[in-house]
């Protein structure tokens, strides 16, 4: 569904220059939860950045669904990634002045249409995926923090992406609650939905289908 091939990308200038990624190649299928492991900052977040499209990397090309858009204007990327990708942090990123409801409808607040019935609906629809029917109306200080980052997932698919990309999810949550946001990761992949996740925790890391691991800038490992 997604390609990468032979990506090479580096950071600052002249003299200074550090290499993040060295010729790396990797192919995500429809379907597939794949978890990118590695030390920190071994670039994991730059591939993710790369593959999801945020980052136009120096060197090598990026296929989607057997399209080259490597050379696509920011315009048409930036389209594609509102159709298509969704991506989450370790931050939640929720605004705090916004219900939990309207903090998924997000993706559609900033046209200027109203938001009709049917998107409300498909907001409330996405918190109950994520197990948080009911709690709408809370604001985000008004939630724990796996709640949050359970609001922060529904807001990433209310859109129905057919890619979600996460970046260390769990990151900034306690063990137990980051094992729910995971369940709820891999629920969402046995309905269909394609995931790339970037984590550094081995648990979190064996719950995906397969495992990509960076080092030194190059894939070491992939099972
Ligand atoms: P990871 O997510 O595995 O921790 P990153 O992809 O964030 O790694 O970063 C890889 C390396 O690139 C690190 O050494 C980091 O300091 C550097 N780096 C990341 N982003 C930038 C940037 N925007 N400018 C300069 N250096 C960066
Ligand atoms: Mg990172």
């Amino acid at each position: 569904m997604l390609k990468a091939d032979s990506i090479t990308h580096r950071y600052g200038r002249d003299g200074a220059q550090v290499t993040v990624l060295n010729d790396v190649s990797i192919e995500i299928p429809e379907k597939s939860f794949t978890a990118v492991v590695g030390r920190s900052g071994s670039g994991k977040s730059t591939l993710l950045s790369v593959v999801s499209s945020l980052l136009k990397p120096e060197q090598g090309q990026l296929f989607f669904r057997d399209e080259n858009i490597t050379w696509f204007s920011r315009a048409r990327i930036d389209r594609l990634r509102s159709e298509e990708f969704s991506i989450i942090f370790q931050s939640h990123h929720l605004l705090p002045y916004l219900s939990a409801h309207e903090n998924v409808l997000l993706p559609y607040l900033n046209r200027i249409k109203p938001v009709g019935r049917e998107i409300y609906e498909r907001g409330l629809k996405c918190l109950e995926r994520v197990g948080l029917a009911g709690l709408g109306e809370r604001l985000p200080g008004e939630l724990s923090g796996g709640e949050q980052q359970r609001v922060a997932i529904a807001r990433a698919l209310v859109k129905s992406p057919s890619v979600l990309f996460a970046d260390e999810p769990c990151g900034s949550l306690d063990k137990a609650t980051g094992n729910e946001v995971m369940s709820i990761l891999q629920s969402l992949n046995k309905d269909g939905l394609t995931i790339v996740m970037v984590t550094h925790d081995p648990m979190h890391a064996e719950m995906a289908s397969r495992i990509i691991r960076l080092e030194d800038g190059k894939i070491a490992r992939e099972c």
